[in-house]
């Protein structure tokens, strides 16, 4: 059909934008059943059939791209790596797809250690170009090996456990790390009815039996909310905390012998906040879905709680 009506609510000419497209912008337009198909999942569990796919080649390319559509009023989705897990990279809307020709290290400082890069390059191959000069990006998510700097931009892409694993180090906590992630309530999807029972079958497999089997006395981090979550659903009977709690409890004095995460206490949300937090919660599991994977983390009793410095 020619003609679509999307979110704007307003009637789309789709056959009219592709032929703008393609005459304006530097860069395959792939409007085919086969090109939607492909690029209508990321890493989540969501479906949508983009209205086309531009696959621009520059950034300049890119941008007339977006003022094309902006003069249908057709909305615009870039697109990285797509590992995204909570359907980011999902919509009815023209992609454009970063990674197959914006993908250039623009300029290297490396006296000010700055460099400029084009979107879709990948965190990999900027760290194998920056490694030579003895440089690195920090920031790692586990995706480091598809994920680009656009779209780690995007979602505010953060380390995958080697900050975490330092602080505590430095913090004097001796920590167990599981190798067994939680499910990241794979975007959001444990939550749907029909779908919880599932979340927690895979937190089965590996997690919920490690805490379980944790001594009473030892604290069980998990920065990700995702895995927070399943801990406390999945009849564990401990309450994971994040890693600034526990090194909160350092500064707080002794704490109980048995289950120490007692000594923290969250504030209560009122109703009307609760309303508010479920909103909050839906954009945190944007990340902390993939945080979930890798930030389960054992405290290793009596000596870790007790060596945590104080201010
Ligand atoms: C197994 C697994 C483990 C993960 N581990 C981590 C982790 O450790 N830490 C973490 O933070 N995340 C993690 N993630 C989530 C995800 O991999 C990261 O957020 C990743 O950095 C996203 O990069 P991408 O290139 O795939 O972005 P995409 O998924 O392609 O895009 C992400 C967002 O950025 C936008 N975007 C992309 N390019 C541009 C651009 N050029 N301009 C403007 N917006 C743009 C997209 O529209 C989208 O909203 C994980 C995901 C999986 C599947």
């Amino acid at each position: 059909m020619a003609t679509e009506t999307h979110g704007s609510g307003s009637a789309l000419d789709v056959r009219a934008l592709e032929a703008a497209l393609r005459d304006h912008v530097a860069g395959e337009v792939r409007f085919d059943a086969g090109s939607r198909g492909a690029y209508s999942t990321d890493g989540s569990n969501y479906r949508q059939v983009p209205i086309g796919v531009v696959v621009p080649y520059t950034v300049d390319a890119a941008a007339t791209a977006v003022e094309v559509c902006a003069r249908f009023r057709a909305p615009v989705l870039p697109r990285g790596g797509g590992t995204s897990l909570g359907g980011q990279c999902a919509n009815t809307a023209v992609v454009i797809d970063f990674t197959k020709y914006c993908h250039g290290l623009v300029s290297l400082d490396t006296e000010r250690r700055t460099c400029v890069v084009e979107p879709g390059i990948v965190l990999d191959e900027l760290n194998r170009r920056l490694a030579p000069h003895g440089l690195r990006f920090g920031p790692k998510p586990s995706t480091h090996s598809h994920c680009s700097l656009g779209g780690m931009v995007g979602n505010n892409s953060f380390l995958a456990y080697d900050a975490d694993r330092e602080l505590m180090r430095r913090a004097g906590i001796e920590a167990e790390v599981l190798d067994a992630g939680c499910c990241g309530l794979a975007g959001n999807f444990g939550f749907e009815r029909g779908h919880h029972e599932l979340s927690l079958a895979i937190g089965e497999q590996g997690v919920l039996p490690a805490v379980r089997d944790t001594a009473p006395g030892a604290l069980v981090l998990a920065d990700g909310f995702s895995c927070r979550t399943q801990i406390d659903q999945g009849r564990t009977g401990r309450r994971a905390l994040h890693l600034a709690e526990a090194l909160s409890l350092g500064l707080d004095g002794p704490l109980p012998a048995d289950r120490p995460e007692k000594a923290v206490a969250r504030p209560v949300a009122s109703r009307r906040d609760a309303g508010l937090l479920t909103a909050g919660t839906a954009a945190a599991v944007l990340g902390a879905a993939a945080a979930g994977a890798y930030a389960l983390a054992r405290g290793a009793g009596r000596r870790a709680r007790g060596t945590v410095r104080r201010a």
